[in-house]
């Protein structure tokens, strides 16, 4: 008997808080039919750990908010042939883009001095560089499916996911709504 090839999916978060990756892990029972469809072949919540070449889906959670979150949207665009945002943070920037109110020196000061009793420094080594204003993926790097929603609930994920694996462009605006 054929064994229907699996379609290869990569996840990552950028400036988020996991959410929406705990939201797709909430589809509880239906990960059993996940797993025989999909290949999870880089993410946070998987041992691979190297993108490889060539990936069917990428989904990206979270805004981009420094320069490894850039590299990083970059490098999924660069190697999946259909790219997600998936969740607001990723889709309109959502909480970390709050600090777009401010300018990039205060809020350095902020987190750094204001409220540091020991050692107020600013790091410069090991830490990567905020930009000057978050951004959503899609104002860094085209996007082919945008899923909103904080976090986009499991349901919303799976409709997603299972249409993509039928074959069909799914669209999410049937299950879910921008600030549901
Ligand atoms: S959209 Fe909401 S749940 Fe998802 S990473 Fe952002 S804050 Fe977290």
């Amino acid at each position: 008997m054929s064994e229907t090839k699996k379609i290869t999916v990569a996840t990552t978060w950028l400036d988020g808080c996991s959410g929406c990756h705990m939201s797709l892990l909430d589809i509880d029972e239906r990960l059993i039919e996940l797993a025989q469809r999909v290949d999870i072949v880089y993410s946070p919540l998987v041992d691979g750990k190297h993108l490889p070449e060539t990936v069917d889906v990428g989904i990206i959670e979270g805004s981009v908010s420094n320069e490894e979150d850039l590299a990083k949207a970059q490098d999924f665009r660069r190697h999946c042939k259909f790219l997600i945002s998936l969740g607001d943070c990723a889709v309109n920037g959502n909480v970390p883009a709050m600090r777009n109110l401010f300018q990039l020196d205060a809020v350095y000061d902020r987190a750094y001095s204001e409220n540091v009793q020991h050692n107020p420094v600013r790091p410069d080594d090991g830490v990567p560089a905020l930009l000057d204003v978050v951004k959503p993926v899609h104002a860094v790097v085209p996007v082919d499916l945008h899923v909103p929603g904080c976090p986009p609930s499991a349901d919303t994920i799976w409709f997603v996911l299972s249409q993509l694996l039928d074959g069909c462009v799914p669209n999410p605006n049937e299950v879910t709504r921008f600030g549901a």
